[in-house]
């Protein structure tokens, strides 16, 4: 045998696989367990042949881990990093180190899912705790929710939350302040129009008055910096029974007023200066306050406190029976994925700065912004408003461009207005800024003595603030913000939280739908480079080049992914993809005249954000049944269309269907929809069952989502970011959405605008782009079929103990299954529940529970799973049959025995012990656990019992040391 070329030998290839997780020994042995001879038989017996690409994807040839980040840092380097001045909502921030490395780096962190789980969640649920706590406090209002995508978004849903609370005022008119940042008033405008509503944008201190509307949204100080007096304008709207929300800047909340306190009914803003960067637009965490009243009217997700069955205080998600998941059609918004790791990130800053050092913070911020006022002020320059805290508005006139010139020429980015510039200043401003600042005003070398300037406001106190605005209450006194100001209790703290949850970076997270597949390290290195976390999102384009060439490459990638002609990034989630693409189609049949066509078929096995999307757009929602192999009843479908077909506007269908079954009857069901004049929207959630195999924009689709966060590698950061950009065949592309700040090419306004930052959440992008630059081509498709292969292994081996619900014609599964949990409940009483509990004593996260049919679990292993972690969580399954078993033959009491007591803790194992079974078969149900066993910190926790006794923010820390 000859030696290996050199070529061989650099092994090009290597991280396709150090991605997939199963060996090529291993794969022949799954393979043959199969009965298949290769992995193209498999594909080739789980796949229709009619949909299955002729042609291999045409993408580069896989990139070493170290190519990569060479060809991306000369990308980044193409952005240019000037300091922004710019305000808008985005604020340069400096994050701590501490939580720099430890959160947003980490993969304890970053790889989390959403909190579902909460036993094998404390630490995260207490890291959402302390970011509704830290929101209620700063806003002054009763409840607030543990985050939402951005702030326009977050003003769109208080607009619609409004719209649902204000049930006796009959207007269908939102009136929002002229003053608002642009990208809220454009978001708010896209949602209304859909809606139904009329928006009104005018001054709300002037013409609030002669108005009628339901609600009203003011900024606070508004964008241009002024702080007005909302108290009054929120009497005189109450006055007339007006809901008003105050979109606030949550560093000013630390010396203003609390909105909550004048009056405000929603507050709601963005979290991102509290230490998450820019990065050219998202993502970051936006807040959302309310008063108690309103909670079952709230949209996302909201932390509470409940106890678990040893009486301890535990945390979980709070009335998630009112999420959209379950109310569909009747849902009060589809956001679904929101930004748990930023608002965790946020939450930290708060409880590292404590409430003595955001004052500081804020303090300071005004400080340098009193200063530069009055060096305006004394060089001849007027400001617009009396009152700031941290932004000016100067009236430049016919000197604008000219300071625009010189402060570009510094490397300077200020805000453009008509006639005026802006100015926003942060954390990280400098006097030696000031100095530069100044003299890009005048236009000459200008000395200014900033230690006088400074003395005098010493004596006088903020220039900028109103005293009757200052706030004297105390903020952030609860224990959490008080105790961990040293590095080293801080990094202590974080240890300790993340210790308390399942990530990734312990064992395998088989959620169906949700594909936590590996967030290799490579990928995820390039998000905290500053060339792409400093820029500011409406930064001159010309300075953001290297986003636009990884914008053009990731696009173009992924329409070959999927079929599809043209790509919308601006969707920063999959919900937001849906809502942007059932707007697609919307003003397509518009244009061509067809207003009436207004039904949206959905199939009953659909996720909660299809329905919940199609009547944020006033589609009428007709469901599909599904037959009882679990596929779509074509019957029914020909039905309903027939019925509808003058109507018809779309169909939103998940391809592989979300039963885990490649339906054969795809292609069939896509020509029926356009027959009738319709347009298919395949949901791309599934996609890492079809990228290199098959693509939707081949088979049929006009229009897909894809949920980055799953398929293409972003983590899921324990609940959020993800990214949910469109792909659209050819003749939607003209719909596309647009951007009033930033220009996004090819694009116009009366398209609409879907997220505040015009590419949603750039700075994750490059982890999308990095996994198939890392892949290429033939990578991808081993991913695709190894994911196939795996839930196939997987299926075969637990069928033995749990019936798989649904298979295609050839018994085979998609990338995922369902396993049947009624069969085992009626004859033992063992619930789906009790299964997903006593999968944390094996170390293991559930599967997704009771979605898309109840009484089940839905099995995603992923490519990125080894065959050993595969056999585990068999073993596992297997074990929890047989115990299962021992329940229903009475071998152990129905309310005594190893699944209804799971999971076990430590307090379990050192108390008492009188139950019949050991404590070594509760803690080590199976050997693999011994090697590194991950200990659940809560019993099993009491829901009804929480959401009796709402309690949304943090109890205080008696609690914690408890037991
Ligand atoms: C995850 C998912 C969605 C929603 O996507 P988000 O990014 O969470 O908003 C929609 N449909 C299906 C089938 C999904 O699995």
């Amino acid at each position: 045998m000859s030696n290996p070329s050199l070529h061989e030998l650099e092994h090009h290839g290597e991280f396709i696989e150090r991605h997939i997780g199963v060996s090529e020994v291993h794969q022949k042995q799954m393979l043959a367990e199969l009965g298949c001879d290769s992995l193209e038989d498999l594909i080739a017996d789980t796949v229709p042949a009619g949909i299955r690409r002729q042609q291999s994807m045409d993408l580069p040839e896989a990139v070493s881990e170290r190519d990569t980040l060479a060809y991306l840092k000369d990308i980044a380097q193409r952005n240019q990093i000037f300091q922004s001045f710019i305000g808008m909502g985005y604020h340069d921030t400096l994050t701590p180190n501490v939580i720099l490395r430890n959160v947003l780096e980490n993969p304890g962190w970053y790889t989390a899912y959403t909190p579902y789980q909460p036993e094998i969640a404390q630490g995260r649920l207490e890291g959402l705790l302390n970011f509704q706590q830290m929101v209620t406090d700063l806003t002054g209002m009763e409840l607030a929710n543990a985050s939402m995508l951005d702030e326009a978004t977050a003003a769109a849903e208080a607009m619609s939350m409004s719209k649902r609370v204000a049930r006796k005022n009959k207007s269908n008119v939102y009136f929002v302040d002229a003053d608002v940042h642009p990208q809220t008033i454009a978001v708010i405008q896209t949602r209304a129009e859909h809606f139904g509503f009329e928006v009104i944008v005018a001054s709300a201190a002037t013409e609030l008055a002669n108005t009628d509307c339901f609600g009203a949204l003011v900024q606070y100080p508004t964008s241009t910096g002024n702080i007005e007096d909302i108290k009054q304008i929120i009497d005189v709207a109450h006055s007339k029974d007006v809901l008003v929300t105050v979109a606030a800047d949550i560093l000013s909340l630390v010396l203003l007023k609390a909105p909550g306190d004048l009056g405000a009914d929603i507050v709601i803003g963005s979290a991102q200066r509290f230490g998450v960067p820019m990065g050219f637009g998202g993502p970051h965490a936006a807040f959302f306050a309310f008063r108690d009243a309103y909670k079952r009217a709230s949209a996302g997700r909201i932390i509470g406190v409940s106890v678990d069955t040893r009486g301890k205080k535990a945390f979980r998600m709070a009335m998630q029976t009112r999420e959209q998941h379950i109310r569909r059609e009747k849902a009060n918004s589809n956001i679904c994925t929101s930004q748990v790791l930023l608002a965790l990130m946020a939450g930290f800053y708060a409880v590292y700065h404590g409430p003595k050092g955001l004052k500081r913070i804020a303090q300071r911020v005004n400080r340098i912004t009193d200063l530069f006022a009055l060096a305006l002020e004394s060089q001849g320059f007027e400001l617009r408003h009396k009152n700031w805290f941290d932004t000016l508005t100067v009236e430049t006139k016919e000197k604008t461009t000219d300071v625009i010139q010189r402060a570009l020429e510094a490397e300077m980015n200020v805000r453009v207005l008509d006639g005026a510039v802006g100015l926003s200043f942060h954390e990280k401003t400098t006097l030696a800024d000031l100095d530069v600042l100044i003299s890009a005003f005048t236009g000459e070398d200008t000395d200014i003595d900033w230690t006088e300037l400074d003395a005098q406001l010493m004596a006088q106190g903020s220039l900028g603030i109103q005293s009757s605005m200052l706030r004297d209450d105390e903020i952030l006194s609860h224990d959490v913000f008080n105790l961990y100001h040293s590095e080293t209790e801080m990094l202590r703290y974080l240890a300790r939280l993340e210790k308390r949850d399942i990530a990734l970076n312990h064992s395998m997270i088989a959620l169906g739908s949700c594909t936590m597949k590996l967030n290799a390290t490579v990928e995820m290195i390039p998000v905290t480079w500053p060339e792409f976390g400093a820029l500011h999102p409406f930064a001159p384009i010309e300075q953001a080049e290297g986003y636009l060439k990884l914008f053009e490459e990731l696009e173009k990638m992924l329409c070959e992914a999927t079929g599809y002609d043209n790509v919308s990034l601006q969707p920063n989630a999959g919900s937001q993809g849906e809502y942007a693409g059932l707007i697609a189609i919307k003003k397509y049949h518009e244009s061509r005249g067809d207003h009436h066509r207004d039904v949206c078929l959905i199939p009953a096995s659909a996720h909660g954000t299809n329905p919940a999307s199609a009547q944020m757009v006033s589609m009428r929602v007709v469901v599909v049944a599904c037959d009882e192999k679990g596929n779509v009843d074509m019957a029914d479908l020909q039905a309903k269309v027939e019925q509808h077909s003058e109507n018809l506007a779309a169909i939103m269908v998940t391809y592989p269907s979300t039963h885990g079954v490649f339906e054969e009857s795809i292609t069939e069901l896509c020509d029926l929809i356009h027959e009738h004049g319709g347009q298919v929207y395949v949901d791309g959630a599934n996609m890492n069952a079809l990228v290199g195999v098959a693509a939707p924009g081949h088979f049929g689709g006009d229009v897909s989502h894809l949920n980055l966060h799953k398929t293409f590698c972003i983590p899921h950061g324990g609940g959020g970011p993800g990214m949910g950009p469109i792909g659209v065949k050819s003749h939607l592309a003209p719909f596309l959405a647009a951007h009033p700040v930033q220009q996004v090419e090819g694009t116009a306004m009366e398209n609409g605008v879907i997220s505040a930052a015009p590419w949603g959440s750039a700075s994750i992008l490059p982890i999308s782009w990095a996994y198939i630059k890392l892949m290429g081509a033939e990578g991808l498709k081993a991913a695709t079929e190894t994911a196939i292969l795996s839930a196939n292994y997987l299926a075969k081996h637990l069928a033995p103990h749990f019936p798989v619900l649904y298979t295609g014609t050839s018994g085979r599964v998609a990338h995922e299954c369902l396993i049947d949990i009624r069969p085992l409940k009626e004859a033992t009483g063992v619930s789906e529940e009790d299964i997903a509990k006593r999968l944390m004593d094996f170390g293991f996260h559930s599967p997704t529970m009771s979605f898309p049919v109840a009484g089940t679990l839905m099995i995603e292993p992923t490519e990125s799973e080894s065959k050993s972690e595969l056999d585990n969580f068999i073993t596992a399954m297997a074990t929890i049959r047989a115990e299962a078993d021992a329940v229903g033959r009475g071998e152990y009491p129905a309310d005594n025995n190893p699944l209804c007591n799971a999971p076990h803790t430590q307090a379990d194992i050192l108390g008492d012990w009188d139950r019949p079974y050991s404590r070594e078969k509760a803690t080590y149900p199976a050997d693999f656990v011994k090697a590194g066993k991950a200990w659940p910190t809560a019993n099993r926790i009491d829901n009804v019992f929480g959401d009796r006794n709402l309690i949304c923010s943090c109890p205080p820390l008696e609690h914690y040391l408890e037991d």
